[in-house]
């Protein structure tokens, strides 16, 4: 048996066209643009190279996007002003700071400061706490979670009931996913670098995600046959054919293929969702801050 493989690319372009439509639509109905502010802080070229993406992405489907960059050395108490001008700015919908930040900074303050109704990355407490709540309508999910659950929709799979194992803790990947997962009814596992036997927790999968950072950690062996595996992980290991003199792998070992139902591609299926759901995430700030008048009006007339 051989692997179908899940288009990340393809199911973003979906995305990416129903954003656009909506905020053709929110245009010609209200006069709003949807906006994203990136703040970029230093000089990383792969940070810049992420806010040159998804500034890119935001034209193309008719948002207005900016990059605000400061320096390396800006004070905490500088960027959080920042923040708060951006807060206040009512072009803005949608706040990201691109990590990671300095070492004077402290992030998480950094993170708190932004209005949980522009923080489109879902990173803010109140977010947090929502999508523990398993409310997913008032907050925003972080985007590549929100990409992944996607991803396992094309697949068609029955998610109730479905033995999940998710590889990986982080807040901004392992912990979200899980949580989607269980909202969505799975039975969800997991697992992170101090699991006992993590070949035998995979294998009982019949929804694994891989949110490592490891190159190859998930081998055929650790694979219930048919299951579907979404590969998350962004390794670059040397390629000394490739222009770049590196490529890009997943943590999912090829020979998967053989075994999985569904398999995602590594380039080509997570990361592409990534940046089209904080498209879909700065849409629906955008479409709250145009609500927000008529509501309010409503409430009064009540
Ligand atoms: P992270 O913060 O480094 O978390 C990695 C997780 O993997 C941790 O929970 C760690 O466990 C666990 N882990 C490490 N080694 C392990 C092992 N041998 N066995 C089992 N678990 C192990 O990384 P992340 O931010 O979640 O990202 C994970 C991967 O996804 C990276 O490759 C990243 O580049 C990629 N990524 C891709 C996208 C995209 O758009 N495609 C977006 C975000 C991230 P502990 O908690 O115990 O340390």
């Amino acid at each position: 048996m051989s692997a179908r493989m899940i288009d990340g690319r393809a199911v973003a372009r979906g995305v990416r066209r129903k954003v656009a439509e909506a905020a053709r639509r929110l245009r010609a109905e209200t006069g709003v643009v949807p906006g994203l502010a990136a703040v970029l802080v230093g000089d990383d070229p792969a940070s810049a190279t992420y806010v040159r993406m998804k500034g890119k992405a935001c034209e193309e489907v008719g948002l207005h996007s900016k990059t605000v960059r400061r320096s390396a050395s800006i004070s905490e108490p500088e960027l959080l002003g920042l923040i708060g001008e951006l807060n206040a700015d009512p072009t803005v919908h949608g706040i990201l700071v691109q990590l990671p930040l300095p070492p004077q900074i402290d992030t998480r303050r950094v993170l708190i400061a932004v209005d949980p109704s522009k923080d489109v990355d879902g990173f803010h407490p109140v977010n947090v706490g929502r999508l523990v709540a398993g409310d997913l309508e008032s907050g925003f999910v972080p985007a590549t979670p929100a990409g992944i659950m996607r991803l396992v929709a094309e697949t068609g799979i029955q998610q109730k009931g479905a033995e999940a194992v998710v590889i990986g803790r982080s807040d901004i990947v392992g912990k979200p996913t899980a949580l989607l997962l269980l909202h969505a009814h799975a039975t969800v596992t997991i697992c992170h670098s101090r699991t006992v036997d993590l070949p035998a927790h995979a294998r009982r999968a019949d929804l694994l995600v891989a949110a490592v950072g490891r190159a190859g950690v998930v081998t055929k062996e650790m694979v219930k046959p048919g299951a579907a595996v979404i590969d998350v992980g962004m390794n670059r290991v040397d390629d000394p054919a490739s222009e770049r003199g590196y490529r890009l792998v997943g943590d999912v070992d090829p020979s998967v293929v053989e075994v999985a139902g569904w398999l995602t591609p590594v380039p080509g299926g997570v990361g592409p969702m990534t940046i089209a759901m904080l498209l879909d995430n700065t849409l629906k700030a955008a479409r709250r801050a145009a609500e927000t008048p008529v509501r309010q009006a409503a409430e009064r007339a009540r």
